[in-house]
């Protein structure tokens, strides 16, 4: 044993090594010691045992060792709560004014220098990921109006033992924004919409963009997301739409979370304008009376249930009339910096100063975050106050508006959220036509190359123009719900622009039919753009497809000419 704990020792040393390579490092601590330690001498006592009783073994060791680490992990407090879920606020900004949220002037903004940079943001994810979080939620203000969110998320999927990244939204700029979080990994999503009715949501939010929300929710599922709609309920605001949410969930996979109403300084705070829990369930029973709870996990903060043979799900965050604070495994972390340890909490201890100063170490910065876990409270104080026993005489049993229009205005999207093609039968026939271009930048060498028609695959210019044709016949097996056209013509111009040391390709598009053919021309384009790409890759990588757009289209209803 001694042995082994010379040997940890060793490890532990050439660890704390490399750790103070980094800024803010320090050596590590005991528990990470005796951790190191108990690991490898349970490795080596294994070796030599069957396979069978070794997996067995091994996995009761790391079940053990990995309640020893929750047990003493600075992210473990004082009631035994081991904290393994993350909530980052990226910005105290919102692009809606959310009357039960935020004043309409807005709330007083701190300067930018005070708030938490990306490398500070993600330099405390890391630490709080090494001391066991595995889920982060960025939240906000509204998280999406800060111009690194998607470098964020990229960023934070490359921390290895981080299992889950969501984001909590208001949905305003998902339909631009959704694409690029998905290639940088977000896992999940949280929209928060508090209505299905336009002229109620420009009410609540002083602000416009219902539609863009019902959108976005649209596109999350298409892009196979299960998003959780939050919906606040509100005593004389939506109540009367609480079926209407339940239908929503009919044919969407979506995951309707009713929250419970909750008092913060400003938001002009009533008692009775809370929709308790219980009285929500009693007033879906009486339309849907099968409406069932479903299982829950031990971390959930909210109550799952749903009607049978519905698509989706609902769930029900009872803040404050069932406190889930005995199971809490949040902490949070302010735009500013500062960890807070629960919701309803007023004490917030700031990680930014002490990340932001040079005499702090990793290692106290860690042992702040534990003094700031171990104050939390059993429990938070915020639902004392209300008494909920009247709300059972306040609802109004008002019909749910069945024909409701819940669905986006997408044309490619159907009244159940899938993918269509646009019906173009009613449409006109007439001629059309659509020019393209793109350019490859392929460098001196090459340029010298396909001037001379020294390249080994042979002539660029004309294959590439082959290329080009063959690719506009075939956009419609590309393009998803592009329509399949038969074309009048297609011509492909490559011409190489030896000063620019670029290959300019331009692309020409006709039909006589209901539709256009601006995806043609483009396709066209930029199939040739990569058959370029492909001749001159043996030569160099260096090479750049640039400015694929369209140059003019005509016959349709709206015509088009760049400038
Ligand atoms: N801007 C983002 C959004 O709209 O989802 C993230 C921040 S917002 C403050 C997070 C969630 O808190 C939203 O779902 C919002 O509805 C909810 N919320 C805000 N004020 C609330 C209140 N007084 N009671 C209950 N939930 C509230």
């Amino acid at each position: 044993m001694r042995l082994l704990v010379k040997r940890a020792k060793l490890m532990l040393f050439q660890c704390g090594a490399q750790i103070s390579r980094r800024p803010f490092s320090g050596m590590a601590t005991g528990s990470q010691f005796h951790r190191l330690a108990t690991a490898t001498a349970t490795k080596t006592v294994a070796t030599g045992a069957q396979q069978h009783d070794l997996d067995t073994d091994s996995h009761l060791r790391e079940t053990t060792i990995r309640q020893n680490q929750a047990a003493t992990s600075p992210l473990t407090d004082s009631f035994g709560r081991h904290h393994t879920y993350l909530r980052i606020s990226l910005t105290e900004r919102c692009n809606l004014r959310c009357d039960y949220c935020m004043p309409a002037e807005g709330v007083p903004l701190q300067p930018k220098s005070q708030l938490l940079t990306t490398e500070e943001v993600l330099h405390l994810a890391r630490i709080f990921v090494e001391q066991g979080v595995r889920k982060i939620r960025l939240t906000g203000g509204e998280p999406t109006v800060r111009r690194d969110i998607v470098e964020i998320v990229a960023q934070l999927k490359a921390l290895p033992e981080l299992e889950h990244v969501g984001i909590t939204t208001n949905g305003l700029v998902l339909t631009r924004l959704l694409l690029p979080l998905q290639r940088a990994g977000l896992d999940s999503l949280n929209i928060s919409l508090d209505t299905l009715r336009k002229d109620r949501f420009e009410r609540i939010t002083r602000r416009k963009g219902w539609e863009r929300v019902i959108a976005g929710i649209d596109l999350a599922i298409q892009l196979g997301y299960r998003p959780k709609v939050n919906c606040v309920l509100m005593r004389d605001f939506n109540e009367d739409e609480i079926c209407d949410f339940v239908e929503f969930t009919r044919e969407r996979p979506v995951d309707v979370r009713f929250i419970e109403y909750m008092p913060f300084s400003g938001n002009k705070w009533q008692t009775e304008r809370l929709i308790s829990y219980s009285e929500t369930v009693k007033i879906i029973r009486e339309r849907f009376p099968d409406f069932q709870a479903l299982p829950n996990g031990p971390n959930d903060t909210s109550k799952a249930y749903a009607v049978p043979g519905f698509a989706g799900q609902m769930g029900f965050i009872t803040s404050m009339t069932e406190h889930f604070c005995g199971t809490c495994n949040r902490l949070r972390l302010t735009a500013d910096g500062n960890i807070k340890v629960c919701l309803f909490g007023n004490k917030e201890y700031s990680l930014r100063d002490a990340l932001r100063s040079d005499q702090c170490t990793e290692e106290q910065l860690i042992e702040l975050i534990g003094s700031a876990v171990q104050r939390k409270k059993r429990q938070h104080a915020g639902y004392a106050t209300v008494d909920i026993r009247q709300q059972h005489l306040l609802h109004p049993h008002q019909k749910p508006l069945l024909h409701m229009r819940n669905y986006s205005n997408l044309t490619h999207i159907d009244a159940q959220g899938k993918a269509k093609m646009v019906d173009v039968a009613a449409k006109a026939q007439t001629t059309r036509v659509a020019t393209a271009e793109a350019f490859v930048q392929v460098g001196e060498r090459l340029t010298a190359l396909i001037a001379a028609n020294e390249l080994a695959k042979g002539d660029v210019l004309s294959i590439a123009q082959l290329a080009g044709i063959m690719g506009a016949k075939q956009t419609s097996q590309l393009i998803p719900l592009c329509h399949n056209i038969a074309l009048s013509s297609v011509r492909v111009q490559a011409t190489l622009l030896e000063a620019e040391k670029c290959v300019r390709l331009e692309a020409s598009v006709r039909c006589t039919g209901q539709t256009g053919v601006e995806m043609e021309a483009l396709t066209a384009v930029a199939v040739a753009a990569l058959t370029v790409y492909d001749m001159c890759k043996a030569v160099s990588h260096d090479i750049c497809i640039t400015n694929v757009r369209l140059l003019s289209k005509s016959g349709g209803k709206r015509d088009f000419q760049r400038q």
